[in-house]
């Protein structure tokens, strides 16, 4: 299509430029060092949902590539199990406000993971 080659500019401009960057997360002045960020495992959940499975349903969540374990029960969520300092140093425990956002990400992951029911396919099996 050499008569829209003038778009190109403008499709370069459109296409995500940062795709190899890895995010930050600069510590908010309220952080308890004694506590972890859970900012990381929300991006990851949102960006690369593939590192995550569970290994018990609705229990605990593994990032495959860490080998991190996290609650998401409705009791408690954090991190579970970890093969290096991270848990034994935090007590797996959250930044205060993050439980939320954390429970939030998981839902959104979960349903994610399930393919969704389709309305039209389920009323098709009654009305033919
Ligand atoms: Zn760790």
């Amino acid at each position: 299509m050499e008569i829209l080659s003038f778009l190109a500019p403008l499709a370069a401009l459109a296409a995500p430029a940062k795709i190899d960057e890895k995010p930050t997360f600069a510590p908010r002045w309220w952080y308890s060092k004694r506590r972890l960020d859970a900012r990381p495992v929300i991006w990851a959940l949102a960006n690369r949902p593939a590192d995550f499975r569970w290994q018990t349903e609705g229990l605990t969540l593994v990032h495959t590539p860490s080998k991190h374990v996290f609650w998401t029960g409705s009791h408690n969520v954090g991190l579970y199990d970890a093969e290096c300092s991270c848990s034994t140093e935090t007590n797996g425990r959250f930044q205060r406000f993050q439980v939320r956002g954390f429970r939030r990400a998981v839902r959104a992951w979960r349903l994610a993971q399930n393919p969704h029911y389709d309305p039209a396919h389920f009323a098709a099996h009654f009305t033919g």
